[in-house]
């Protein structure tokens, strides 16, 4: 049930199964994404028409995103993210236990960094398709995998956040709940004098943010409930993920081994497992969704 970081970029599929890998996660941030070209091509045009005929037709949807629906409101990957003085430490010196624990005012400023640049991002309109698409299905279930609120941002009420959320933070020695971090909390252009993180006012001990770092367990609620949804769907959307992020990127393969229609919209199918019910639709979230969702409905035209 624990993060796990994998360096590689492409691991190979066998290490990628469901079997081994259920509940534990490994992290690989995704490559940058360029966007889509505006037009799409004849091949891209009818699966598009196909799959919004599937979604229309179903019954229980299950959506998971990643970096990619995020992309396009501004917000880095977290590797992308690295840049100046940052470019200097691997996600596992800034996002893990052990990190904060050595050096707490790094991982805080980080995060408080990161924290302030998604504050004032907005969604964009792959945000607003997934709201359609869960006010048009009868039963649509939004797992996510960013932590940057965008979907909470755009109307989407329920949202599982399988890695928590950067906008909170919470007690390090989880004497009380997490809160939503006030602007205050922010730091900007303190890069090479990192801030330490706040005390609990309960306890005393410091605050941190309210994300899953690696070697941590995924919040069990969250997992259990993106298990049921993925069980139960008959299709299954991933949107802007390389699916290379264990246990989130088991989970459309563990679909389509239930009798699910895997949708896959994703600007690369590099990495990207292939079957007859596996539907590459290959471009950016924002160029792809609004369509999918406006032909599934043609009334949000
Ligand atoms: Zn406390």
């Amino acid at each position: 049930m624990q993060l796990r970081v994998v360096m590689s970029s492409n691991p190979p599929a066998s290490t990628r199964g469901a079997a081994t890998d259920a509940g534990r996660a490994r992290l690989v941030t995704m490559p940058a994404t360029p966007a889509a070209a505006p037009g799409l091509s004849k091949d891209l045009d009818v699966a598009l028409t196909s799959a919004a005929a599937m979604l229309r037709s179903s019954e229980v949807v299950t959506v998971l995103t990643g970096a990619g629906v995020s992309a396009e409101s501004g917000i880095p990957t977290f590797r992308d993210a690295l840049t100046g003085w940052w470019a200097r430490f691997r996600p596992e010196e800034l996002a893990t236990p052990e990190a904060f624990a050595s050096d707490p005012a790094r991982v805080w400023s980080w995060y408080a960094l990161r924290r302030a640049a998604v504050r004032h991002a907005q969604p964009n309109p792959a945000h607003e398709a997934l709201v359609w698409l869960a006010r048009k299905s009868p039963r649509c279930t939004l797992l996510t995998q960013n932590v940057d609120g965008l979907h909470e941002a755009a109307g989407h009420e329920d949202v599982v956040s399988l890695h928590g959320s950067l906008m909170r933070v919470r007690c390090s020695a989880d004497c009380s709940p997490a809160f939503v971090a006030p602007e205050s909390m922010d730091v900007s252009g303190s890069e090479q004098a990192p801030t330490s993180p706040p005390p609990c006012a309960a306890c005393g001990a410091p605050l941190r943010p309210d994300v899953v770092w690696f070697g941590e367990p995924l919040p069990s609620e969250a997992l259990e409930r993106a298990r049921s949804a993925t069980f139960a769907c008959d299709v299954f959307l991933s949107v802007g993920t390389s699916n290379m992020v264990e246990p989130a990127a088991s989970l459309p393969w563990l679909a389509a081994s239930h009798g699910a229609t895997v949708l896959v919209v994703n600007p690369s199918m590099a990495g990207q497992r292939t079957g007859p019910s596996i539907v590459p639709l290959t471009g950016s979230a924002t160029a792809l969704l609004p369509r999918l969702v406006a032909r599934a409905w043609p009334a949000r035209r």
